[in-house]
């Protein structure tokens, strides 16, 4: 099914029966989760060290333009090169210029949500132009022509032996039992893969505006042997990943590992100021920094701009009921779990994404398991409330009906005994137990949920029968 947030119903009744998926998501989500929950433990005090994040990111976002430009100095003033994507289209053609100026024909990528979500390697195949991924999960996703389901781990909906399969038939991997073996298979193919690149890729977990540094975690040499490597390196970051100094990395560099993978530390954490200098052996001759909005200052301005405070760690999805049971792939967006529910209607509108903010129980798991305290369940409901007001009259009509009915006593009572009787009434005439369907137009509740019948007796009427007088 073709990824859209339209078909989430669709693609997710399809991955709950999914047993293969099921196992994959049942063991990377609680993994990843448990892990989380044990390194954030060990700090002295998790709370106040979330709250010193939350408002490094929000601090940020307030001088989010002024943050940017000073960005942008510091880039052209390190040797590099700035340029600014209004969307997608925008960003994709900046990079497929200055592949033509610098004749870049083989290209190799570290991992990048943002790549993903402006569609950049469509575009690198159709002008000629070979781009390899190198994170091993990106890796899998491109010999697989698929699409990560997961920010952080992009490949959580593989079983491993389903990598095995994969490797063996794509790059000629003899059977390997461990996990770790089959690694190095892959290791050993890329390897090639850096040495004959002419340019690499890159996305950025953070840029640091008071020295326009591109900063990105890692677990795998590849985001150095990418950026580093190759005469050319193209960095693509969203503009909300801008903060202003170093002391603020220092906070958020604690809970950025500890938040996605449950590490005290990522193994690697690099950080480029722009070319190499003169006296320096290594690096690349250009660096270039594409800027990307698509869709970002929408948010800014709007009552959402909180979804811009994220930092990609994931862990609202990991332990997020839903997507522990849909997985990434349903939700139909680059950006899945809760955080994608909010971000992909407010970037890309909401009547596009409409069923998205209605994926989640509000159990509020999202918001406790932020780093930065993104408030995730109240950011859903008023999606949800925005999204009611494009309804329609009759629907308008209902809820206001709705509302009128549950406001007052009276009617509140008497509406109950009526559906009783109603309820009853047509089970007896049917012989049923339960409500199966209700009619129309009432009868999408009972698609996906069952609808017990009404109790015979309200309890309003068993306190008056039983406990009124005492
Ligand atoms: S919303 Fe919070 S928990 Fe979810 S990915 Fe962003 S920073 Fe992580």
């Amino acid at each position: 099914m073709a990824m859209n947030p339209k078909n989430f119903v669709q693609s997710a009744t399809i991955a709950i029966e999914d047993i293969t998926l099921q196992t994959a998501l049942e063991r990377g989500t609680s993994n990843a989760d448990g892990r989380r929950r044990q390194v954030m433990a060990e700090l002295d005090d998790p709370y106040a060290l979330r709250m010193q994040g939350r408002h490094a990111k929000l601090r940020a976002l307030h001088d989010l333009p002024d943050l940017l430009e000073q960005m942008e100095r510091n880039v052209i003033a390190n040797g590099g090169h700035v340029l600014w994507a209004a969307d997608a289209a925008e960003a994709r053609q900046h990079i497929l210029n200055i592949c033509r100026k610098h004749d870049l024909k083989r290209g190799v990528k570290s991992k990048s949500m943002v790549t993903e979500e402006i569609e950049l390697l469509p575009a690198l195949e159709a002008a000629g132009i070979r781009m390899v991924e190198t994170d091993l999960g990106e890796y899998i996703v491109q010999l697989a022509d698929d699409h990560p389901s997961h920010i952080v781990m992009p490949v959580m909906h593989r079983t491993k032996d389903e990598v095995r399969e994969l490797f063996m038939e794509k790059i000629a991997m003899p059977y390997h039992e461990e996990a770790s073996e089959m690694t190095a298979h892959a290791r050993k193919t890329l390897r090639e893969e850096f040495l004959n690149a002419d340019f690499g890729m890159s996305g950025g977990n953070f840029m640091i505006a008071e020295t326009g540094t591109v900063v990105i975690v890692t677990n795998e040499g590849n985001g150095r042997l990418s950026t580093g490597m190759p005469p050319v390196h193209i960095a693509v970051v969203g503009i909300e990943k801008i903060i202003p100094t170093w002391e603020d990395f220092a906070t958020l560099i604690q809970l950025l590992p500890r938040s996605a993978t449950g590490q005290r530390l990522t193994v690697y954490v690099n950080m480029f100021n722009g070319p190499a200098r003169i006296d320096e052996p290594d690096g690349p001759q250009e660096f270039y920094l594409v800027l990307v909005d698509n869709g970002r200052s929408d948010v800014y301005a709007s009552e959402y701009v909180e979804a811009l405070a994220c930092i990609r760690c994931g862990a609202c999805l990991n332990a997020c009921p839903v997507y522990q049971t849909v997985g990434g792939h349903s939700y139909g967006s680059v950006y899945s779990g809760p955080i994608g529910a909010i971000v992909t209607p407010a970037m890309w509108g909401k009547e596009r994404a409409s069923p998205l903010p209605f994926a989640s129980s509000l159990c509020g798991a999202c918001k406790e398991a932020c780093p930065v305290e993104i408030n995730i369940p109240d950011m859903l409901i008023a999606l949800r409330r925005d999204l009611a007001k494009t309804q329609g009259p009759v629907w308008e009509l209902g809820m206001k009906a709705w509302r009128f009915g549950n406001a007052h006593p009276l009617l509140f009572e008497m509406g109950g005994k009526f559906a009783s009787k109603v309820t009853h009434a047509y089970m007896q005439s049917t012989g049923a137990d339960k409500l199966d369907t209700l009619p129309p137009p009432l009868n999408g509740w009972t698609e996906h949920r069952d609808f017990p019948p009404f109790a015979e007796q309200s309890f309003h009427d068993w306190w008056r029968q039983n406990r009124e007088d005492k």
